[in-house]
């Protein structure tokens, strides 16, 4: 076995992988993945990227050419609901979703990581570990021979069954599949949308670049729920729910998937880190999972930066899992709400859910808290603060930018709107024609506000808040 270090250990290439070790490298933080399999598979899961992520991507400079690939979609994807959660109004640089390929996404993000100075090794198995108080050995084996790992932290990207997961004795507490559906990519003539059959039963299909998506609960789903599917299957169930024979053809990937919810029970052990689907798993409703792996990475990112790189104050890595638990929490319980209102009939909770969401109010607060616009990490201060401060026009030294520019390197900005805080570090002095009463506000390299000064307010809080989230840095002496 040959031996080989990295700064992070990161376990699969999906989004959340990706986009982790995209963060790292920006850093300077060596970065290693190993992902299981030797090339991207051939089909697409995941079709879109709601507004929180959009907004994510911005703050580095990754959400403009996608935006400009895809195609724009004026409301939120949710389940269960009569009509649409639409964008307009909510708290969003990107009142929108955006209809791109997963597949797409995850060539962006590998091509920024690699551009960037990651390393990703494809074909490579992680298959167990060991941690001590200042390392992670990983043995990795790429089908022909193993070989060890040794990097300072281990981050589980590596999807639902995470090997990570179960190794590092995180439990994944939740709840059960009640339920499982059959899913075919294939070409067939049944028309967009749902089709019910003669006992009122339905299927739905989804239109695809070339083929459709087609979606339908399995009757007698088998006991081993990785029992391959295969066309035949999916035709007697299409057939089974139409009561008739519709043919299916050029299946390019058939597949099962159920409602299980699941969330792992820390998100940190030690040295190891888990984010995306490795720490949390739940139904469909809301299209939400490339997004969310998308927003753990973020929040992930540049903390473990800051500890490996020995900058980080005392607690910072923590409050990874502090933010983004709770975060799959509500996800966990969005989602489920979804699948329960769909199969609500009646009930009267489900009719004054719809009236909400029928409500202009109603309906953007949905909209807000279905794509997870709604994340606050410091909730009950000033309106700013623990949000994604918003893409504001700005104008620094003289020429016009815009907030998120300013976080392309991913490094906290202490944005100053008054020219009282030039004393003070990563301060970026700037003036703003829709900003009044913000004097200053700490950005965090993720985009979060940190502290919000007013003008009445002046530095208070300022000192405390850099420590906290910036480290030991020099603060003015008046401070
Ligand atoms: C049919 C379907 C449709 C979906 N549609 C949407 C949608 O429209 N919108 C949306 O937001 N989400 C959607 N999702 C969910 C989305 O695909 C996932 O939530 C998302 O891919 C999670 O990203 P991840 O990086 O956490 O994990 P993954 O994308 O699962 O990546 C994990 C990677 O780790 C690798 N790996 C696993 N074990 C190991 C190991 N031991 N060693 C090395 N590598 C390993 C895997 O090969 C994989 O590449 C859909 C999912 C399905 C199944």
């Amino acid at each position: 076995m040959s031996d080989f270090e990295t700064d992070v250990l990161v376990a699969g290439a999906g989004p959340a992988g990706l986009l982790l070790a995209a963060e790292l490298a920006l850093a300077g933080v060596r970065t290693t993945i190993v992902e299981r399999l030797p090339e991207r598979p051939p089909y697409c899961r995941g079709f879109n990227l709601n507004a929180r992520a959009l907004d994510l991507l911005a703050r580095r400079g990754l959400a403009e050419g996608l935006v400009a690939e895809g195609h724009r979609v004026p409301h939120a994807p949710a389940t269960g609901l009569p009509g649409p959660l639409l964008l307009d109004g909510a708290a969003t640089d990107h009142p929108f979703s955006l209809g791109i390929p997963q597949t797409r996404v995850e060539e962006v993000l590998e091509a920024r990581a690699l551009e960037l100075g990651a390393e990703i090794l494809r074909g490579h198995d992680l298959r167990s570990f060991t941690q001590s108080a200042d390392e992670v050995t990983a043995v990795v084996h790429n089908g022909r021979f193993g070989r060890t790992i040794r990097a300072r932290f281990l981050a589980g990207c590596d999807g639902g069954r995470s090997t990570v997961r179960k190794q590092a004795g995180i439990g994944f507490p939740g709840v059960d599949a009640r339920w499982y559906a059959l899913l075919g990519d294939v070409e067939c003539d049944l028309p967009y949308g749902p089709s019910a059959g003669p006992d009122g039963r339905s299927l739905f299909v989804i239109p695809r670049p070339g083929y459709v998506r087609i979606v339908v609960r399995e009757d007698d789903p088998p006991s081993d729920k990785d029992t391959p599917v295969t066309l035949e299957r999916l035709q007697a169930q299409v057939d089974a729910v139409l009561g008739r024979h519709v043919e299916l053809r050029a299946p390019r990937w058939l597949s099962r998937f159920g409602d299980a919810a699941r969330l792992a029970s820390r998100y940190r052990e030690g040295r190891v880190l888990l984010a995306g689907d490795a720490a949390h798993i739940h139904p469909p409703a809301g299209a939400i999972g490339v997004n969310v792996a998308l927003d753990d990475a973020f929040n992930l990112g540049w903390k473990l930066a800051a500890t490996v790189r020995g900058t980080a104050p005392e607690g910072l890595l923590d409050t990874y899992h502090d933010e983004r638990h709770a975060a799959g929490a509500r996800i966990l319980a969005n989602t489920r709400a979804q699948v329960a209102l769909e199969e609500a009939g009646e009930e009267p909770w489900a009719d004054l859910m719809r009236r909400v969401a029928a409500h202009p109010a109603g309906n953007r607060a949905l909209a807000e808290i279905i794509t997870g616009l709604d994340a606050c990490y410091e909730p009950g201060g000033h309106p700013w603060l623990g949000r994604l401060a918003p893409d504001v026009p700005l104008r620094v030294s003289g020429a016009e930018t815009h907030l998120a520019a300013l976080l392309h390197a991913g490094r906290p900005v202490l944005l100053d709107l008054t020219g009282s805080f030039a004393a003070w570090p990563a301060v970026v002095t700037a003036s703003s024609p829709s900003i009044s009463d913000v004097a200053a506000v700490l950005l965090r390299p993720d985009g979060h506000v940190a502290w919000v000064g007013t003008p009445d307010s002046g530095d208070a809080g300022l000192a405390e808040a850099m420590q906290r989230w910036v480290g030991d840095v020099p603060v003015p002496t008046s401070a």
